[in-house]
Parts: C-alpha cells; sequence; structure tokens
C-alpha cells in the first residue's frame, strides 16, 4: 500500500517534490468558490472533498468526513493519527496506475484533479500557539559571538535545553503573501538615543516548523520518545526579522516587534508519515542532556533546504543550501522540553525550529549571517548584491528529501518584501 515506487495514473514529472508518495495536506479555494482540503499530486491538487461527497472516506477510521470541507485542517487532524493514515491509504489506492475508479468516470474525474494554476493555497492550518525554537548550534554560535563576541558566544544553558520563545500565531502568513517593511524604533550603535523609522536591516529566517497534532492537557508531559504520537507534519518557515528592531528591543527580554509582524509557512503540510525514509542521526549531544530529552534513535530528518532571493524584475540567486538535519535539538526534545513544566499543546500549534544554519558559509540561514552583519556584501545574479533585504526582493525557501529513487519535497514559502505600508 504505501510502495515508495508505485505510480500514479496522473502524469507526474520525474523530480516533482509531489509524487503518490509524499501526498501532503494542504487548504486552497478555486474561483468562486469556498475554501476545501486538498493534497498534492504532481502539478495537481486533488479535492478531498469532493471525494468525501462520493462516500470515498465513509470508513470507520475517518469518523467525521466533513473535515474536508473546512477551511482549514485543525478539524482532519483532531480526528487522529489513525485517521491521517486511512485518508493516505485511501488516496494511494485511488491514484495509483490501474485504479480506473476516478478515470474512468468522466463526470467525475475534472472535479476531483485540479490543476496548481486554477488554485488559491489558504494558510493550511489554524494556528494556535506558535513557539520558535533557537536549535541550530551554529545559528547560535554565530549570532553569539556578533552581540556576544567569541568568548560567550552561546550562554550557558544551551546545550542543557532547546532555547525557545512564544511567538505571534496571528501575523503568521501563507506562501505568496506580501510582507511590508515595518517600522519602528531602533538605535545605532554610535547613537546616544533611539530613532523611529523603517527598519533599516530586514532579514529572513530559514526555519522549518512542526504541527501538532494532539493536545495534552494542562499539567502533562510528553517525552521525547513519545513525541511522534503528537506531531502532524512539517512545514517550510521564513521567520522575517528586522535586525535593528529586534537588537535595541530585545535585551533582556526577548524578541517582540522584531519578528512579529509577518512570518510565512509554506501550503503544503508534510506528513511525519512521508519522511518516514528520511530519517538520520542528529549530530552528537555533548554534554548529555538530562533524562527528559533522551531522544529517539534517528531523530533527524534529511531535509536539505535552500533560500533564494529575486530582486523585482529580475532572476533569483539561491544565497544559502542548508539541511534540515543540521539541527542540534531535534523536534522530539523540543516538545520534550515545551511540555516539561505541564505547559498544554493544542492541535494546530505551529513549533519553528529556529533559523536552521549549517557548519558552512553558504548554508547560513539568515542574511545577518551570510553577509556577517553586513560587513561581507552577498553576491546576487546580473552584478547585483545584498547586505539586507531591499524593499521589492521576494525570498524564497524550498525544501525536500531525495534518497535513492524517492524524491520528496514541501514545495516553497515565499513571500516578498513591500515598501512600509502606505509609503
Ligand atoms: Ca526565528
Amino acid at each position: 500500500m504505501n510502495n515508495k515506487d508505485q505510480k500514479s495514473w496522473i502524469e507526474i514529472k520525474q523530480g516533482s517534490d509531489f509524487p503518490l508518495y509524499n501526498l501532503p495536506f494542504g487548504v486552497f479555494k478555486t474561483a468562486g468558490s469556498e475554501p476545501r482540503v486538498g493534497v498534492a499530486l504532481g502539478n495537481n491538487v486533488i479535492d478531498l472533498s469532493v471525494l468525501a461527497e462520493q462516500s470515498f472516506f465513509d470508513v470507520q477510521e475517518i469518523s467525521d468526513p466533513t473535515v474536508f470541507y473546512e477551511d482549514n485542517l485543525n478539524a482532519f487532524i483532531e480526528l487522529g493519527q489513525p485517521a491521517w493514515k486511512k485518508t493516505r491509504e485511501i488516496l494511494i489506492d485511488l491514484f495509483s496506475e490501474g485504479n480506473d475508479t476516478i478515470p474512468g468516470n468522466e463526470e467525475l474525474r475534472p472535479r476531483v484533479v485540479l490543476g496548481m494554476d486554477e488554485v488559491e493555497m489558504l494558510l493550511p492550518v489554524r494556528v494556535g500557539d506558535y513557539t520558535d525554537f533557537y536549535s541550530s548550534l551554529e545559528h547560535a554560535t554565530n549570532v553569539g559571538i556578533m552581540f556576544r563576541g567569541k568568548d560567550n558566544a552561546l550562554m550557558p544553558n544551551w546545550k542543557h535545553l532547546p532555547v525557545g520563545y512564544h511567538g505571534r500565531s496571528g501575523s503568521i502568513v501563507v506562501s505568496g503573501t506580501d510582507v511590508h517593511r515595518p517600522m519602528g524604533q531602533t538605535k545605532a550603535d554610535d547613537a546616544s538615543s533611539p530613532s523611529y523609522g523603517p527598519s533599516r536591516l530586514m532579514d529572513f529566517e530559514l526555519e522549518m516548523g512542526f504541527i501538532v497534532g494532539k493536545e495534552t492537557a494542562l499539567g502533562e508531559q510528553v517525552k521525547a520518545t513519545e513525541a511522534e504520537d503528537y506531531i502532524f507534519g512539517m512545514v517550510l518557515f521564513n521567520d522575517w526579522s528586522a535586525r535593528d528592531i529586534q537588537k535595541w528591543e530585545y535585551v533582556p527580554l526577548g524578541p517582540f516587534l522584531g519578528k512579529n509582524f509577518g512570518s510565512t509557512m509554506s501550503p503544503w503540510v508534510v506528513t511525519m508519515e512521508a519522511l518516514e525514509p528520511f530519517r538520520v542521526d542528529g549530530p552528537a549531544q555533548d554534554p548529555k542532556p538530562l533524562p527528559y530529552l533522551e531522544n529517539v534513535e534517528k531523530s533527524h530528518f534529511d531535509i536539505a533546504l535552500e533560500v533564494a532571493v529575486q530582486p523585482e524584475g529580475k532572476n533569483e540567486t539561491v544565497i544559502s543550501r542548508s539541511n534540515f538535519k543540521h539541527l542540534y535539538w531535534s523536534i522530539h526534545q523540543q516538545l520534550a522540553h515545551q511540555t516539561v513544566n505541564g505547559c498544554n499543546v493544542r492541535v494546530g500549534d505551529l513549533y519553528a525550529s529556529g533559523t536552521i544554519s549549517g557548519p558552512t558559509e553558504d548554508s547560513f540561514g539568515s542574511m545577518l549571517e551570510l553577509s556577517w552583519r553586513g560587513s561581507k556584501p552577498i553576491p546576487l545574479q546580473d552584478g547585483d548584491e545584498r547586505k539586507f533585504l531591499q524593499d521589492g526582493d521576494t525570498v524564497i525557501m524550498r525544501g525536500s528529501c531525495s534518497n535513492g529513487d524517492l524524491h520528496i519535497g514541501f514545495g516553497e514559502a515565499k513571500g516578498k518584501l513591500l515598501p512600509v505600508k502606505g509609503q
């Protein structure tokens, strides 16, 4: 049923992010119609609401097939892991080569199989709480060196717990949504007092996020070894950052207005089941974390990541290539730490990784690091260069996994930086 080589009767180009094996979930709408749930298959979106209407999901595991008529995935996710697995199983069967149920029905086929260019993708989940971790050793070290100097780059707690902070869920937007340069209060190093104006140091943060699939009660802990029972899937995430606002406001409390003016999520949620073949070991952890953070085997996922910047009307340049497997703390440890004090988690919560920087200079996950605080311009195609983002720049993040013949991907998390609103 879950054959990785299983072909579909839908034509899918070699190297597509969305072969039959992937089947990521999203929410979309077409002109003049209501939002509904779909999966990506090649260059197509499969309309699950039509399949539900035709009773394809009338099985015990899917207790309420009307979840596919919702404008977010939360109700579907709440049905639980058996429903996610059964939905996937039904879809793999229906769309496998040789199954004539849909292609043999001329009335049904065009209602079920839509072209990606015919649909508008919406935010896939109604995000409840959003936590942003800070789990890349390379990123934390780089930023620490820039802000605190080489000798105490890492705070003393960093290798003992996955540091994180609570973010702002209401300003998370789906890929394709424009983001405005924020206004704010900043203070130059050599200035005696702060000033007010547009941020001058606009940046992205290359991150991934996982979406919680099962709630806990207040007081309950999730062990790292059980964490995957609580995770529905993963997305790409751009945590747009205004470095000058951040730098002036964040000591000693943490990020606030330098971060919460917009964050971009990819529209397709890739399930943990689809990611299973891409498990790898994470980096060795020394010192050994406390027992409640004891991790599972192969706790990381080999997800190649890239960031491209495309100036207005010009070609894009890939300026960073990193990998999710570089993270020091795994998603299991993040969830175990988030809940160690009894903090509850809810379906649709988003837990972002923090900037995913790799060990080499071309794998850094922010412009702050790539340009080393603006001291080294980043070359772009056509003779352009950047230290930080300019108005009109589009930032495009991509992620994919390849393993022998199997390739799956996340598509894109893309957003254009516009000038300050009204200017
Ligand atoms: Ca971040």
